[in-house]
């Protein structure tokens, strides 16, 4: 009697587990890896997971929260922010978190599992064709690697090249350690190495050579320069840096943008700094290659560097994954100083603890971490980096050095703070700054309270949406009987048919959670929590989520059919009092007798089961 249109579910139910087109387009092997992966070593690359009896939670990565409200369960293979209302399967993480699609997000979990990805027949042929690219780019780099390398041990220009290092204090393990090189003043040296196994169009698609726009003939454009090999994430070279060795200008040269390097989206060191990042959850970031090599032999591992770029959000986000905790340490020069507050305001707003270190000078000498270290040692550093303090002090402390005596001096010095002010989502911590920015400027409080709450106005994306909260608790029985529904391998089938023959849901406030488990069940494949969800309301789908993870003991056959009987016995008593109703609004009714014999029934039924 009750079919899927009458219960509010929408037709599509029917064709789960695998619904969705992108689902088809993956087909069974999105299964395969699904059943293969483990959700809690997947999340747990990019959020910081503990145990919890049998789940594991952490700081919810889809909103700010100091406290944690993100669950995730290895028996389930589920996760659920109770903060957000987030949750799903591991590839609706993976799909939230790299802000892709799904085929994409089942390419990410099976590479992160190592399972191999098969062939794809339906990849487009442009697709093949850059995937082949890419990885011809990726082994042309590596060949120039070993190029550079050569260069610098065994040619005479690179012998003066090795000088220069050696006298800034690089040794041979270090050189070796991280692959510095060569990169020759002939003009063609690598062209000439390269250009009998890859064709001009690939070469110039390198950017490891680039043509000359009058005459249109082939160079190298790195030349007279000391490399340094930039890899990604995973450790494949896909650029290089270069220093000059003389005073050619410009002092730093980067590899172009290419199809294998985006700069914003390289951190240099990542791919040997992701252990000491993990343990010890904090990053040093540092400006250039020399920094990070300074930084890391003195044995912090834990040390980026954003490369002579400003410091780019997919880089910001590339760190999230690792740690949350920022020491900012660039060079104490002014530019240094502006890449530190723009890299503030950016880390800021994806809210990171951040603090940072300014080197005082070493002698009369403006000290970056390389030149210090070398002059101070690693002691000396190491004690200053513990010291350095929170970004709010480093702030005031250059508001300070403007002039405060004036009106208007106290103005540009507080116009100067606000930006950052505006950047801080926790209420909290910008009262915090308040207090102090008053105190430290000698600015009036309450004014400055007026000029901040302003700001906080301004800030973009201030009105975030507060999660709408479950303020209904479905009834102990209800949150029992759909948590079989999804659960109970053994008797889940058997108990949907009960549930459906006696209309049991009807009127219940989880009714169509409800319906959606029934079908579910019914058609005798394993329940998929994410699925259901996503035919269901927001707010159902939030509230099934939060039935699937609170603490519950095995379910048992009685159990359930003790559920139901409070269902029948629910579900008698509405009927009752609706038969009371009709009496009493019509007692002339002729219908009269029917009613009040139903009302015996009900009467009797619910004495019964008392
Ligand atoms: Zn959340």
């Amino acid at each position: 009697m009750a079919d899927s249109v009458e219960l509010g579910v929408p037709f599509s139910i029917f064709t789960f587990p695998f619904s969705f087109d992108s689902m088809a387009e993956a087909g069974s092997f999105a299964e395969r890896v699904k059943q293969q992966a483990d959700i809690v070593r997947v999340v747990g690359e990019y959020v910081r997971l503990k145990k919890t009896g049998k789940d594991f939670s952490g700081l919810c990565p889809f909103h700010q929260e100091k406290t944690p409200s993100f669950t995730v369960s290895p028996i389930k293979q589920i996760f659920y922010c109770f903060g957000c209302g987030k949750g799903g399967d591991v590839y609706n993480f993976v799909m939230d978190m790299e802000k892709c699609e799904f085929p994409e997000a089942v390419k990410v979990v099976a590479e992160k599992c190592g399972i191999a990805i098969p062939r794809q027949k339906e990849r487009s042929p442009e697709e093949r064709k850059e995937n082949q690219q890419r990885s011809v780019l990726v082994e042309m780099h590596r060949e120039a690697q070993t190029f550079f390398v050569k260069q610098l041990e065994g040619t005479p220009e690179g012998k003066a090249a090795r000088a220069y290092l050696e006298d800034r204090g690089l040794d041979k393990d270090t050189i070796a350690r991280f692959g510095l090189g060569y990169a020759p003043s002939g003009g063609d040296v690598l062209l000439r190495h390269l250009k009998n196994k890859y064709n001009e169009k690939l070469l110039v698609d390198s950017g490891l050579v680039s043509r000359d726009q009058s005459a249109g003939r082939l160079f190298d454009r790195f030349r007279r320069r000391i490399t340094f090999p930039i890899s990604s994430e995973s450790g494949k070279i896909v650029a290089f840096g270069a220093r000059a060795l003389g005073d050619d200008m410009p002092k730093y040269m980067n590899s172009p943008e290419t199809p294998i390097y985006s700069k914003s989206n390289v951190l240099y060191h990542m791919d040997r700094a992701k252990d000491a990042l993990r343990r010890q959850d904090f990053a040093i970031l540092v400006e250039g290659y020399m920094d990070a090599i300074a930084v890391a032999r003195a044995g912090i591992s834990n040390v980026v560097a954003s490369c002579g770029t400003s410091l780019a959000e997919a880089q910001i986000k590339l760190l999230g994954r690792f740690t949350r905790r920022v020491i900012v340490n660039y060079d104490p020069d002014t530019a240094g100083q502006s890449a530190t507050e723009r890299s503030l305001s950016l880390l800021l707003e994806q809210d990171f603890e951040v603090r940072v270190l300014a080197l005082p000078p070493v002698g009369n000498k403006k000290a970056d971490p390389d030149l210090f270290i070398r002059e101070m040692g690693t002691e000396a550093y190491l004690k200053l980096l513990k010291e350095a303090p929170p970004y709010v002090d480093y702030l005031i402390a250059r508001a300070r050095q403007m002039d405060l005596t004036t009106g208007e001096g106290k103005q540009r010095a507080l116009n100067f703070l606000l930006p950052y002010i505006q950047k801080i989502p926790n209420g909290i911590l910008r009262s915090e700054w308040a207090t102090r920015i008053a105190q430290q400027l000698r600015i009036d409080e309450p004014l400055l309270r007026s000029a901040l709450s302003k700001a906080a106005k301004e800030r973009r994306g201030e009105i975030t949406t507060r999660p709408e909260l479950i303020g209904r608790a479905a009834k102990p029985v209800e949150r029992r009987l759909i948590r079989m529904l999804a659960e109970a391998q053994g008797f889940r089938q058997e108990l949907a048919k009960h549930l459906q023959n006696a209309r049991l849901y009807h009127g219940l406030e989880t009714e169509k959670i409800f319906a959606a488990l029934v079908i579910a069940s019914l058609s005798g494949q394993p329940v998929q929590a994410t699925e259901v969800g996503a035919v269901l309301e927001e707010r159902d789908r939030r509230l099934l989520f939060e039935i699937l993870f609170e603490e519950a003991n095995e379910p048992t056959w009685e159990e359930a059919m003790s559920c139901i009987e409070a269902l029948q016995h629910r579900q008698a008593e509405r009927e009752l009092a609706d038969v009371q109703r009709s009496i009493e609004a019509n007692p002339a009714a002729p219908e009269m007798r029917g009613l009040l014999e139903k009302k015996q029934e009900l009467m009797r039924r619910l004495a019964a089961a008392r």
